[in-house]
């Protein structure tokens, strides 16, 4: 098996070992972008050391991102926002739904949009979709602008990195004013908040974020295999309604109406996190290790 061994550092004296053929590397301007093929995960994108996503399975993290707001939704999300999710693969969910009129992506590195179209294109066959916009940029700078032109959307998914480096602005206060301000009447927000085991503060800390501003927010539950836990994604709703159950039918590869239901029971360790949980407005940032 040619190629070499290659690890990801997920915690102090904690990594997960992939066998890889190296496909694509670059130092961008904003953080170095590996794209390698596994045996067991096929295709892998790697952001800063950070498996993003892989072939194997993504689609459980990208259908959970946009299922369970359309799903909930009792209006229909015509005009939807992408913040990050420069692969595709959130993108190639949102467009797989009808009453979808616009989307817009926000990426800040083209390299991750030309790398992922090259080396994965099986991520997203619809780049080319008329309903379709991608803007290369600051998401927290594109978010501001529309609230100054009183632009709104009815869904916005925030499909970034972690909150290191360009990430950290969408993680603070006046971002978070700005999603509210440009989300419609009706509208949903959903965000990934990181891994409750290694990452025990971000979670909290975007739920108490979103408390700030939404009438309801909801935490669930997204179990990807190669994040090596679950992940957390915080979601909230303009008008208070609740995301908890669906109110549309639909199914994917993993997501179906049970397990829309069932990901929004938390185990008590997570409820935990967030009744101990002292804000102080601080983004956690990840200690280096
Ligand atoms: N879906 C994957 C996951 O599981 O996390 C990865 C998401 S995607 C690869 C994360 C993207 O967020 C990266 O392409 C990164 O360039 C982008 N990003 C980071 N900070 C950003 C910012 N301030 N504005 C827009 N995009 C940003």
């Amino acid at each position: 098996m040619t190629g070499h061994w290659w690890s990801e550092r997920i915690g102090p004296g904690y990594s997960h070992g992939y066998h890889i053929q190296r496909l694509y590397e670059e130092r961008t301007p904003y953080q170095h972008l590996l794209i390698f093929n596994n045996p067991q995960w096929g295709k892998c994108l790697a952001l800063d050391g950070i498996v993003q996503l892989t072939q194997g399975d993504e689609y459980i993290y990208h259908e959970m991102m946009v299922y369970v707001p359309m799903a909930a939704a009792s209006l229909p999300l015509r005009r939807v926002l992408i913040i990050g999710g420069g692969d595709g693969g959130t993108l190639r969910e949102v467009l797989k739904h009808p009453q979808v009129e616009e989307v817009v992506m926000v990426e800040l590195d083209s390299s991750v949009v030309t790398a992922c179209r090259k080396y994965i294109p099986e991520l997203c066959p619809q780049w080319k979709d008329p309903r379709f916009e991608l803007v290369i940029g600051d998401g927290a700078a594109f978010l501001r602008d529309k609230r100054e032109k009183g632009e709104g959307f009815d869904l916005i998914l925030l499909d970034s990195t972690d909150p290191v480096g360009p990430a950290v602005v969408l993680f603070e206060s006046p971002f978070h004013q700005d999603l509210h301000a440009c989300l419609n009447q009706g509208g949903m927000v959903v965000r990934q908040a990181g891994l409750p085991f290694t990452m025990p503060d971000l979670m909290p800390f975007l739920t108490c974020r979103f408390r700030e501003f939404f009438p309801w927010v909801g935490v669930y539950r997204v179990p990807v295999p190669t994040y090596g836990e679950e992940m957390a994604f915080v979601a909230a709703s303009k008008d208070g309604s609740s995301m908890a159950r669906p109110r549309s039918e639909l199914k994917g590869r993993f997501y179906n109406s049970e397990v829309h239901s069932a990901s929004f029971a938390l185990p008590s360790s997570w409820l935990a996190l967030l009744e101990g949980y002292r804000d102080n407005g601080v983004v956690p940032v990840e200690a280096p290790f």
